[in-house]
């Protein structure tokens, strides 16, 4: 099994570590070094390999500094990722051998055309395109590319661990609940995630199972979603109700 830590950085992002039974790791998304850097000598890791899930400079920042302390590590990106400095590009269909596990690449556009996730061994690292109670601002996608990004990671088995890069759900239960309040699971998520957020904890990782129970923009199919959003569909289809959705969050 994959050992997974969460490195903190800027204000909200986690960089997720990946380590193997001895002394090598993987980060994914290192926006910042210093405290991937920090995390290794303490803790006496040697970095083999960065996951990239997109070219955001939060999520790509820290990797020339990471490549100077350690000139051999493999930088896995997307295929058709502006950012650089990538050694690997690959895309939706791509197998990844992380310390004898496999991780399988998804495209995930949306956020940006170059988003895509890794899920293996239990686990998905999906960036900035889906969130615990969220998913992530449409940057350079459309919609309806979101949307299917979205429904693809909602075809993973329930018990898979959702490693996003942010740590956001507080705001997106409020969000979440003004569209589903009467959904009594996502109240009781809040209630659990704001005893972590007190004591300093993670909300993350989800699960996908989860999610489905209390992600709006994974439950675009149920009653109470739709009628939130009736005012401002023309039609009541899911992507209809999805695009609603994400243009109401952006000025919640
Ligand atoms: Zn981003």
């Amino acid at each position: 099994m994959l050992h997974i830590k969460s490195i903190p950085a800027f204000d909200d992002n986690y960089i997720w570590l990946i380590q193997n039974n001895q002394n090598l790791c993987a980060v994914v998304d290192p926006g910042d070094a210093a405290p991937v850097l920090d995390y290794l000598q303490s803790h006496k890791l040697e970095l083999t390999t960065i996951l990239v899930t997109h070219h955001h400079n939060d999520h790509t920042g820290g990797i020339e500094a990471l490549r100077r302390k350690f000139p051999s590590v493999c930088v896995v990106g997307p295929e058709v990722s502006p950012y650089p400095r990538l050694t690997h590009r690959v895309c939706e269909g791509h197998k990844i051998n992380l310390f004898n596990h496999e991780l399988l690449v998804i495209d995930l556009p949306g956020h940006t055309l170059d988003h895509i996730g890794y899920v293996g061994d239990g686990k998905l690292f999906c960036g900035d395109a889906l969130f615990s109670a969220g998913c992530g601002r449409i940057f350079e996608g459309t919609a309806e590319q979101m949307y299917h990004s979205l429904q693809k990671l909602a075809l993973l088995d329930e018990e898979t661990q959702v490693f996003c890069a942010h740590e956001y759900t507080l705001s997106n239960l409020a969000f979440a609940l003004a569209v589903e309040p009467h959904n009594v699971e996502l109240q009781r998520y809040r209630d659990d995630a704001n005893q972590k957020r007190a004591h300093g904890l993670a909300t993350l990782p989800s699960t996908i199972g989860l999610e489905k129970r209390i992600n709006p923009f994974l439950r675009t199919e149920q009653a109470e979603v739709m009628q939130s959003v009736a005012t401002r569909v023309s039609n009541n289809n899911p992507l209809s109700t999805f695009t609603a959705l994400r243009e109401w969050k952006n000025e919640f």
